[in-house]
């Protein structure tokens, strides 16, 4: 068992595939100077495997693949039908662009559940968030995954004054659609220009959605970071993310393993641990995932104030969102 000081169980592992994406999201991709790490230093198919398999031994019993964006990494299949072998949850976060691509994968895998990115039902602000011209695809494959029968859960960045306006739009889908829409707080990486003002909380996202429609708040699982809700008699449900202003740390039972096999205990750690180097010198791993889980801070890497907007974001030390994997 993974276990922390804190007495927190962990058995989910979230994977990046790649730091690469066919994206551009501003809030997530550092400016045009990142480099992509050359793919000799990403973990190989056979030892995404190999590491998967011992924080199964260890009690893991579901992985999030995710990146940058996964599907761009060429042996994404590969990787996906191996892991599909594991007693686990296996499940994906991604940009949408490529599902198509792999609609048969998920299926073959058993992925009943995909996370797929969508901050605005507008063709032209998709473009002057992610710098690139791919809504039409997002929105395809978004129904692409409904008619096969693939629950889809649509990740929202909101942020003041670019897309809070279109809240209640995406209520509004959830009225004869089965989606079911996360609305996440924007957070500070290193190199995303994150600003407090451009935070819109979760009371802010609730009260908008007061103003035209009444909600139920429904059940969260113990290991949510999610706070879910649904307007009566939609199909659809909505949830709030709300790590910056009301932290979902206590019950944390995320590991996080970066595209070059560095393990984080948490999004927002500033410490590392090289499992893939270690893995490459036919060391044991067990002992360095659980010393790292061991050594997790109470809440939020411990870089956190608890008024958002005393936070000194250039003070934090992490890497971009995209070099992490979300
Ligand atoms: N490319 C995939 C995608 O976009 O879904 C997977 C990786 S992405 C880093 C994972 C999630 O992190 C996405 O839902 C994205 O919106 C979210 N994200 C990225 N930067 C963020 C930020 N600064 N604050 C809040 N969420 C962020
Ligand atoms: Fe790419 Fe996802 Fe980051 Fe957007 S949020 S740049 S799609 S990794």
């Amino acid at each position: 068992m993974i276990i922390d000081k804190h007495n927190r169980i962990h058995n989910y592992l979230r994977i990046s595939l790649t730091d690469n994406c066919n994206l551009r999201c501003f809030y997530c991709m550092p400016d045009a100077d990142y480099s992509f790490m050359p793919s000799s230093q990403l973990m190989q198919a056979d030892e995404i495997n190999q590491i998967a398999s011992t924080f199964i031994s260890l009690g893991t019993n579901k992985i999030r693949l995710t990146g940058g964006e996964p599907l761009v990494r060429k042996d994404a299949d590969t990787i996906i039908k191996n892991l599909s072998a594991f007693p686990i949850k296996l499940s994906l976060t991604t940009n949408g662009v490529r599902l198509h691509d792999f609609i048969d994968t998920i299926r073959e895998a058993r992925i009943t559940s995909v996370n797929i990115s969508l901050d605005t039902l507008q063709a032209n602000k998709f473009q002057l968030v992610t710098k690139r011209n791919n809504f039409k695809r997002v929105w395809d494959n978004i129904q692409l995954l409904l008619e096969n029968n693939i629950h889809v859960k649509v990740n929202v960045v909101v942020m003041k004054g670019i897309n809070d306006g279109e809240i209640n739009e995406f209520i509004e889908w959830t009225k004869h659609t089965p989606v079911h829409i996360r609305f996440i707080e924007f957070m500070p990486f290193t190199g995303n220009r994150w600003m407090d003002d451009k935070v819109f909380t979760w009371q802010d996202i609730l009260g908008t959605i007061e103003t035209q429609y009444s909600w139920i708040k429904l059940k969260d699982e113990t290991n949510d970071t999610t706070k879910k809700y649904i307007v009566p008699r939609h199909k659809g449900t909505f949830a709030v993310i709300s790590t910056i202003t009301s932290p979902f740390c206590s019950t944390c039972n995320r590991m996080r393993l970066t595209a070059d096999g560095k393990m984080k205990n948490c999004l927002f750690s500033k410490d590392e641990t090289d499992l893939l180097s270690a893995l490459r010198k036919g060391e044991d791993i067990v002992p360095l995932i659980l010393g790292n889980v061991k050594e997790k801070a109470a809440e939020r890497g411990g870089q956190f104030v608890k008024d958002f907007h005393q936070l000194q974001a250039v003070g934090i030390e992490n890497r971009s969102m995209i070099a992490i994997g979300g």
